[in-house]
């Protein structure tokens, strides 16, 4: 399922909008969207080896071929460290039109039971009642964006697409993640014109719904503040 994002009928002074125009969300599998989405860079939510994992960097390896981790194993030997990425070619994705693989590593989110803490800005909640960007797992989620974002630009990509990383068995809070994919997305196409589009790749409505939700509470905040 495709769902291209409303648009506002506000005129080009909102900064929003543009942006907007650029950017949508589509329900499925990253491994096999449709060839008229004409994608030609993934992300993968990868890890620290780069050599392949579960969830969707499984999908990912699966599709792409052996030829995938034995080129990290190569050319990335030190893996990637958490917040940052690497790129590399698409192997056996290419046949979908796939020229990229751009594997960023998400952070893990701290566990509750205590046993595992994640600091934050002195004073504020180490969870997820904590203000966005106040915990250490948001910006190192961002500087995951920030960097895939660079790559892209580096490369030359067109239409980027990327799954939600850290929300799957890194368990970042979905609508948190999603408030900082989508920020960092708007902001970078606000800025650059690579890639010309990006995609977020959910997997399922349910998944899609917080970005949906993340995008219309920017789209109040904007309103509001063009109202003072
Ligand atoms: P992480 O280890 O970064 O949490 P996961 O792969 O476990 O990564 O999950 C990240 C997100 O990707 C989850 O929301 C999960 O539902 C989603 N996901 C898993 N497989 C796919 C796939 N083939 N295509 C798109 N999204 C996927």
């Amino acid at each position: 399922m495709d769902l291209s994002l409303p648009q506002s009928p506000t005129p080009a002074d909102d900064a929003l909008d543009g942006p907007l125009a650029r950017l949508a969300i589509h329900v499925g599998d990253i491994t096999a969207l449709p060839a008229g989405l004409r994608v030609d860079a993934i992300a993968n939510a990868a890890n620290e080896t780069l050599l392949g994992g579960g969830g969707v960097d499984g999908a990912i390896h699966r599709a792409a071929g052996p030829d995938l981790a034995e080129h990290c194993r190569t050319h990335h030997p030190g893996g990637c460290p958490t917040g940052l990425a690497k790129h590399t070619p698409a192997f056996g994705l290419e046949r979908q039109g796939i020229r990229h693989i751009l594997h960023a590593v998400g952070p893990v989110w701290p566990q509750e039971d205590g046993h595992e803490v994640g600091y934050a800005m002195p004073g504020a909640p180490t969870d997820d009642s904590a203000k966005l960007g106040y915990t250490h797992a948001d910006n190192l989620l961002a500087s995951c964006y920030v960097q895939l974002f660079a790559l892209a630009v580096r490369h030359g990509v067109r239409h980027l697409a990327l799954p939600a990383i850290s929300t799957g068995v890194y368990r970042f809070p979905k609508p948190r993640a999603a408030r900082i994919a989508f920020g960092h997305a708007h902001g970078h196409l606000h800025r650059h014109e690579h890639p010309e589009r990006i995609t977020f790749v959910c997997f399922s409505d349910e998944d899609a719904k917080h970005y949906h939700d993340a995008i219309q509470t920017r789209g109040e905040w904007m309103a509001n503040r063009r109202r003072v």
